[in-house]
């Protein structure tokens, strides 16, 4: 009880335990704990900012002292506040007021503080999961045995381990102090029960992924990194879970993943790892994360909303099937589960986009074809790419090493277009490669850097087009020199030395963020810029 309420709750955030529990409720059980007039109460909550602040005041002016007043323990506020997440239908409402009221007038004011902002679910102390967790292996797992401070790190990465998997703390501490480090070692992963995202190391590049994940290419999987939300699902039958990386239950907002789970999901149970990521019904292609975020936020209108942003779940991971955890079991066996259990395989849940470099003969090889991989990920509108160990297994809450993301993540550049060339293929009516240029001030010219070909939808390269027909100086069959006006800003991965451009820069992986039209050609960045980009990498 009392690491939860450490931490101003009274139940993990996976729990959606609603107290019920609002402003104008608390007023009303401050005031006729206290006697205090609740305008009054309002007054010094309105002067202090804090409802709990006013909790004190009034506690502190009573103008009536319960006689028989009964002392505050950890379990009876824990017990009270718990409760009220059950209190259901006629006369619920009247009846929190009383049970706080009964909490505050039994309160001295300090206590009425910490007990008005636990139940509004306000409290920060500034008591980190760290703190908890070392605290647990402080009381239960000190080796001396007396109190003193012996504890091992072997004991606090037990908890840690622990937690990771269970989010549940009194769970923990009460396995810490019943069985030691034994009995944490127990808790594994539990339906319903989110586990923690295990999360990913970034590399500098592919190179330095390639090197850095497994210790061959052989055993690497690459797979497209999504931009969306990272989901938990958690299923039994037709009990379906979807919990967000923050751990919050998020199965009400995605009734169209919960169908597509409940279509498709062929094991009795299971617990799935994945990106959600929105989808334009018309482009088809990703919609940007800030747009996607409205359908985690959205409580009212979901159904409307999952019809103009549907969401695609790319599952990754399998973390339990059947009741068996796999935590321990290397992703390549993981993932073989996952294959199995999905049939058919809908539209809205799918396996994420990968290559496994096993067939590659050599090293260089591999780069070849994770570069070219690269370049569709970003092509089809998606973040960049993930590399993978297949032999790793899933450590949940951790950043590894056996899971590395390459994503173009340089400060963005704005950059001039002073020649386009048509594209080839489905796109060859449109100017799809565009040569970039920084500004040269002293000249005040326009110098190449590198040339442009992914990152646009049809409808803005359609735009792009257009804006661009209009600024030709010269035709040279499908090439054409412009009038440097247009200015794009660019992502890229990193900078190299070239003898490619007149600059002496390419850059790598340029991809189209957007039109700057807020900017005219002389403030696009400079050449200077692009010299010091180069060297700061
Ligand atoms: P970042 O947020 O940049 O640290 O990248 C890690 C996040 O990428 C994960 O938490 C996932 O939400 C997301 N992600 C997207 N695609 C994948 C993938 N194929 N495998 C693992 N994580 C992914």
């Amino acid at each position: 009880m009392l690491v939860t309420l450490v931490r101003g709750r009274v139940a993990p955030a996976w729990r959606s335990l609603d107290l019920g529990v609002s402003s104008s409720l608390t007023r009303r059980a401050v005031a006729k704990a206290t006697g205090v007039d609740a305008d009054r109460v309002d007054r010094e909550w309105e002067a202090t900012g804090d409802l709990g602040d006013a909790a004190a005041w009034a506690v502190e002016h009573a103008a009536q002292r319960t006689l028989f007043s009964t002392p505050l323990t950890v379990r009876r506020v824990y017990d009270t506040l718990r409760d009220l997440a059950t209190y259901e239908g006629a006369g619920s409402r009247d009846r929190r007021v009383d049970a706080v009221a009964g909490l505050v007038s039994d309160a001295d004011p300090e206590e009425a503080r910490y007990v008005v902002r636990t139940a509004l679910g306000h409290l920060r102390v500034g008591i980190g999961e760290g703190t908890v967790r070392d605290a647990i292996a402080l009381a239960f797992l000190d080796g001396a045995g007396d109190g003193d401070t012996l504890v091992t790190d072997a004991a606090v990465a037990a908890v840690d381990r622990a937690h990771q998997v269970t989010n549940d703390f009194p769970l923990v501490a009460t396995a810490a102090r019943d069985e030691g480090v034994e009995g944490l070692a127990t808790l594994g992963i539990d339906l319903f029960r989110p586990v923690k995202s295990m999360l990913a190391e970034k590399a500098e590049g592919l190179d330095d992924g390639l090197d850095s994940v497994a210790p061959a290419p052989s055993s690497v999987l690459l797979e497209h990194k999504y931009d969306g939300a990272r989901i938990q699902i958690h299923v039994d039958g037709d009990d379906v879970r979807v919990f967000t990386r923050r751990l919050e239950d998020v199965t009400e907002q995605f009734p169209d993943v919960v169908a597509a789970v409940r279509e498709a999901v062929t094991a009795d149970s299971c617990v799935l790892d994945g990106e959600a990521v929105g989808y334009d019904p018309d482009t088809e292609r990703p919609v940007v994360f800030q747009e996607f975020s409205r359908r985690i936020k959205r409580e009212n209108g979901v159904d409307r909303l999952a019809e103009e942003i549907p969401a695609v779940v790319f599952l990754f991971d399998c973390l339990a099937v059947d009741g068996e955890s796999l935590l321990d079991a290397p992703l390549r066996d993981r993932l073989d589960r996952l294959d199995g259990l999905l049939d058919p395989e809908p539209m809205a849940l799918e396996r994420a986009t990968h290559r496994s470099l096993a067939d590659c003969d050599s090293r260089a090889e591999a780069l070849d074809v994770a570069e070219s991989f690269y370049a569709d990920a970003l092509d089809a509108g998606h973040e960049g790419l993930m590399l993978k160990n297949l032999d790793a297994t899933h450590q949940p809450g951790r950043r590894v090493g056996a899971m590395m993301k390459v994503k173009p993540t340089m400060e963005p550049l704005d950059l001039v277009v002073p020649r386009a060339q048509y594209s080839e293929g489905r796109r060859s009516d449109w100017l799809g490669r565009l040569f970039l240029a920084a500004y040269d001030p002293e000249d005040d010219a326009f110098v190449e850097v590198g040339r442009l070909a992914t990152g646009y939808t049809d409808e803005e390269l359609r735009e792009i087009t257009d804006r661009l027909e209009a600024l030709v100086v010269d035709r040279d069959g499908r090439l054409l020199d412009l009038q440097p006006e247009l200015v794009l800003e660019i992502e890229y991965e990193e900078i190299q030395a070239s003898t490619e451009y007149a600059s002496g820069y390419a850059l790598r992986f340029p991809r189209f963020v957007r039109i700057r039209e807020d900017l005219a050609p002389e403030d696009a960045d400079t050449v200077e810029r692009v010299g010091e980009l180069f060297e700061g990498q």
